[in-house]
């Protein structure tokens, strides 16, 4: 198989730092902490980074990796505190892992995009983690501007089985799959065809992530099902994949707002590997070939690809 060692570790990988959040969680210590642009930020997302960084480096040293968080937010004297409490989580993992060895690990996250480069969402969603929601361990390799292999943990999400927490990879050409994160079997994710009445709407649940207003009036003017699932993070793109919802609207009513890469380089990959389709608001192929944001796209929309022509002859109306 194409990218097993990648795929062998980015999932090992993402499986230990989603332990950590989970963690972080059942201790109650996922506070939100502030960053300077508002934007929230926990223990676990900075141990989660630590984590998936570090196993990167050893497995694939010379591979740049572009993630969310800044260890130059932690490293100053007033935040000893903050980084002992993300150390002690990390050390379940690297009991010999010392305050300088976690600020290089998270450092590994700041790296420049390549030809050949990983992208890292230590947790995206940090809004829903700590509203004891949903949130994604999202982790992909890019080549050339290509999405070619991709996993992400969403420690909330039922599983196939019944139980909490799903797995999901995908890799460009052969297909995506979900299983258990608890362990358990592999099933291969398939879009659903449901279009008109049948189908379902998924949002974010942070209203102003997105239009919920247009996003509403349009699955109307597409007479799709009035009933509106809300879901934090890139597990919206799974819960897409595998066949429960239809169509994902982020219509981003800021036309200066361009989105990050981690947060859709996973979703994209597993989603048109299921049969889906992406797009941006224009009808345009979502371009990661310009750094760390989606700079030559504006807004998502991510369906089973069943009416996404109706639906962007709406949007471009
Ligand atoms: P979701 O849970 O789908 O809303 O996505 C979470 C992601 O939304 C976070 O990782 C942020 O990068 C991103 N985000 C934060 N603020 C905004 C905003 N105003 N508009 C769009 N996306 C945002
Ligand atoms: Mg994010």
């Amino acid at each position: 198989m194409k990218y097993a060692r990648e795929l062998d570790t980015a999932l090992a990988a993402v499986r230990t730092a989603a332990r950590l959040c989970e963690q972080v969680r059942a201790d109650q210590q996922s506070t939100a902490m502030r960053k300077p642009d508002a934007s929230p930020v926990t223990l676990a997302d900075y141990g989660a980074q630590a984590i998936i960084c570090q196993t990167l480096a050893i497995a694939f040293p010379d591979n740049p990796i572009v993630g969310e968080e800044d260890a130059r937010l932690i490293s100053g004297p007033e935040q000893g505190s903050t980084r002992r409490d993300i150390l002690s989580y990390v050390q379940r993992q690297h009991p010999e892992a010392t305050e300088a060895d976690l600020l290089a690990w998270i450092g590994r996250g700041k790296g420049e995009a390549g030809d050949r480069f990983w992208t890292l969402d230590p947790i995206d969603g940090t809004k829903g983690y700590v509203r004891g929601d949903h949130y994604a361990v999202a982790l992909a390799l890019i080549e050339d501007g290509v999405v070619q292999l991709g996993c992400c943990a969403c420690p909330a999400l039922p599983a196939a089985d019944g139980s909490i927490g799903t797995l999901f990879w995908g890799i460009r050409g052969e297909g995506a799959w979900q299983q258990p994160l608890q362990g358990g079997p592999d099933q291969r994710l398939s879009v659903s065809d449901h279009h008109g009445p049948t189908a379902v709407m998924i949002e974010s649940v942070e209203l102003d992530h997105g239009d919920p207003q247009r996003q509403q009036a349009i699955a109307r003017a597409l007479d799709l099902n009035p009933a509106i699932a809300r879901m934090d993070s890139l597990a919206k793109y799974g819960v897409i994949a595998r066949g429960e919802a239809d169509l994902y609207l982020r219509l981003t009513p800021d036309p200066d707002r361009r989105e990050n890469i981690w947060d859709h380089a996973v979703g994209v990959l597993l989603l048109e590997e299921a049969g889906g389709t992406v797009t941006d608001d224009r009808g345009q192929a979502l371009d990661f070939s310009r750094g760390s944001r989606l700079w030559a796209n504006h807004g998502i929309v991510a369906s089973n690809g069943r009416f996404h022509a109706d639906l962007l002859a709406h949007l471009t109306d």
